[in-house]
């Protein structure tokens, strides 16, 4: 089935009579639990509940995989990260990708005796890091810079030293990128993103396909619970039935919106995996599905990049991206990536293509 079809129908129960067709948020700490306990499918709200139950299997059904539901993108990075290093591991992890993932790299995993190797998101530099390594953690494209590694080779690599790999899959979500089907052995979400695209919620997933490392990290998130509320978890069921249509008009205005900063003087190093003039452009075509709604671009200096950002109507100043609302931001106020300080990070949203540019435009000309 298409992607549309597999978004629209995840995760909902089969056909019954007089029953919704989308079952609403179930809210429960305990639940009736009377003699034998095995045979009961809910005991208590930290271990399991029904509406993580559905949108795991939503989830599931988009990445053929399992899908562990967590209270944030971070929460899902650190159920997967922490279990599985200890002192004498190597971790490689890329170090464009996002700074938090680092932050638990650097001040979590290392004090522990945990080898931490960064590396840029460039396949032969991640291939010859691996040698050696337990982990290696990539994000691509990469973020904010939007480089393009081989996740197949990748995989190859990590798997010829023992390694596994995990692939934060946050920007382009299992409809636009399916590394677990390219060898990864592990996909992260921050389903604050496009997952859920509408800028409301904070929730995280893994999605494995070996189901001892799934229970293993339901385990985790019942002893450390970090869990989600119901409530969030049943918002980003009912959102996933429009990834693909959100996904995709937002990956269309953020590659026109490349093509037409690309003709403007007054803009340098326009940057999305769709241009013809990306470095990594024909790795992208074969291995995306979509482009994604990040556009990345600098104009001269901090000061006029902040007097475009004022300047713009539509867009939203804010840090995250994914959302139905246009976002972008001066990636560099954070002091935390590689980029010029008239850097933009640029999140297309899925107004009208014409709207998008007519604003970016009229914002270039006030700045
Ligand atoms: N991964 C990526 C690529 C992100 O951009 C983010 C957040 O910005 C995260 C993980 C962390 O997700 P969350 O904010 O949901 O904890």
């Amino acid at each position: 089935m298409g992607p549309s079809t597999r978004a629209v129908h995840a995760g909902l129960p089969p056909a019954a009579q007089g029953e919704p067709l989308t079952p609403g948020p179930v809210f429960a700490a305990p639940y009736h639990l009377q003699g034998d306990v095995d045979a009961a499918p809910f005991g208590y709200g930290r271990e399991g509940n029904p509406t993580w139950s559905a949108v795991e299997a939503a989830l599931g059904a988009l990445e053929d995989a399992e899908s562990v539901l967590f209270a944030s993108g971070m929460a899902a990075t650190c159920a997967l990260l922490e279990p599985a290093l200890g002192a004498g591991d190597v971790l490689v992890a890329v170090r464009d990708g996002y700074p938090g993932v680092r932050g638990v790299a650097t001040d979590r995993l290392a004090p522990r005796g945990v080898e931490v190797r960064f590396v840029p998101t460039d396949t032969d530099a991640i291939v010859a890091a691996s040698a050696g390594a337990t982990l290696v953690w990539v994000e691509t494209p990469s973020n904010p810079a939007l480089d393009v590694c081989d996740i197949a080779a990748v995989a190859e690599a990590a798997h010829a030293s023992g390694a596994r790999l995990a692939v934060d899959n946050t920007l382009l979500t299992p409809l636009g990128q399916r590394p677990l089907d390219l060898g990864a052995d592990a996909v992260v979400h921050s389903a604050t993103k496009a997952l859920s695209g509408h800028s409301d919620l904070i929730l995280g997933a893994v999605s494995v396909r070996d189901p001892a490392w799934a229970a293993a990290l339901r385990s985790h998130r019942w002893q450390g619970g970090a869990i989600a509320g119901p409530f969030e978890a049943w918002l980003l069921h009912r959102s996933l039935a429009t990834l693909a249509l959100r996904l995709e008009r937002a990956s269309a205005n953020a590659l026109a919106l490349a093509r037409f900063l690309r003709e403007r003087p007054d803009v340098r190093d326009v940057r999305h995996p769709g241009l013809e003039e990306h470095p990594q452009h024909a790795l992208a075509a074969r291995q995306m599905r979509l482009g994604g709604p990040l556009v990345g671009f600098t104009l001269d200096g901090a000061e006029r990049a902040q007097r475009f950002l004022a300047a713009l109507e539509l867009v939203a100043e804010a840090t995250s991206f994914g959302g139905v609302h246009s976002t972008a931001e001066r990636r560099a106020r954070w002091g935390t990536d590689d980029v010029a300080d008239g850097f933009i990070r640029f999140s297309a949203g899925c107004e009208d293509s014409d709207d998008l540019l007519a604003d970016v435009e009229q914002a270039l000309g006030n700045v």
